[in-house]
């Protein structure tokens, strides 16, 4: 078992510098590698983040103190032909639907370049915390589609297959329009039009000091939003996307309500998340977290882990 976390835990030292974000000890639904179940739905084995169940709009905390910026960021889940997936006979997306980041410096996560932590997946966000938001990217199905199958194109039959599969698509497109929108990919350099999440740390804090209604600095435990659906659509969108300040009633998705929680750094140069860790130390699925974390980042560690 020890080798699964000697292979993908970072080389860093574990420094205790984080508290629970969520208020009652919540059960942990997701852990840093995904479910059977988990994987079947999302063709994805890492999950490199902790899913904590809860209610809807249940108030989550900063885990510690840093500069906090929000935005929204949605895919359609695809099948490896770029046609979109279908659970239970609907389209549905993922990614982190309105979340926080917060950057944490030096000399608060005591590593070289600072760490961040994400909250996914919220409803609200709290007072002063506005999400940068922009157009989103169109996705282009039938390009996609020739060139996922460029085998097949060779045949007669294969033809007429990627034909069917373009024709469905486009049904598809015009019965749920939003499957063709992605949000939050938008990597460009120039300072107003690249997503607040990957600003680097010289640009919060020249933002932050320049009183940018996008930076603020949040303080450990301060209430920085709260928990909901958004991101997991199946079917009909419940909700509006890409606003600045959402405030989204609860709504029935292919998911359950939940936080999803992250720690890691950023790649000054793509903005990649890299080197993440789980904050228990763990690194395998979520049937694996009722032990006791000896190598946590969480200083309120003794909170009981449920399953
Ligand atoms: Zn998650």
């Amino acid at each position: 078992m020890s080798t699964v976390r000697v292979r993908y835990a970072p080389d860093i030292r574990n420094y205790r510098y984080l508290i629970h974000p969520l208020k009652e000890s919540a059960p942990i639904v997701e852990g840093f590698l995904y479910t059977k179940k988990q994987r079947d739905i999302l063709n994805q084995y890492f999950h490199k983040g902790i899913d904590y169940a809860s209610g809807y709009k249940i108030p989550v905390y900063a885990s510690a103190d840093g500069y906090a910026v929000a935005g929204y960021q949605r895919y359609t889940v695809l099948n490896e032909d770029n046609t979109p997936k279908l659970y239970n006979g609907k389209p549905f997306s993922c990614g982190l639907g309105y979340f926080i980041q917060i950057y944490h410096p030096y000399k608060i996560s005591k590593v070289k370049g600072g760490r961040i932590t994400i909250y996914g997946h919220l409803s609200k966000f709290a007072n002063g915390i506005y999400a940068k938001t922009d157009k989103p990217l169109k996705i282009d199905y039938k390009k996609g589609i020739i060139k996922n199958n460029e085998e097949r194109r060779k045949y007669k039959k294969g033809k007429e297959k990627i034909e069917e599969k373009i024709k469905s698509t486009r049904k598809l497109i015009w019965k749920y329009p939003w499957i063709k929108k992605l949000y939050g990919f938008s990597f460009s350099n120039d300072i107003t039009k690249k997503e607040s999440y990957l600003y680097t740390p010289q640009e919060l804090k020249r933002l932050h000091k320049e009183g940018s209604k996008y930076v603020k600095w949040v303080k450990q435990g301060d209430i920085i939003g709260y928990t909901g659906t958004s991101g997991i659509i199946h079917g009909r969108p419940k909700y509006r996307e890409n606003l600045s300040r959402p405030n989204i009633r609860e709504f029935s998705t292919w998911d359950e309500s939940h936080l999803h929680f992250q720690e890691a750094s950023r790649d000054i140069k793509t903005g990649k998340k890299i080197l993440n860790r789980d904050p228990y130390g763990i690194y395998l699925s979520k049937e694996h977290y009722n032990q006791f974390p000896y190598d946590t980042l969480f200083i309120d560690f003794e909170k009981k882990i449920s399953l």
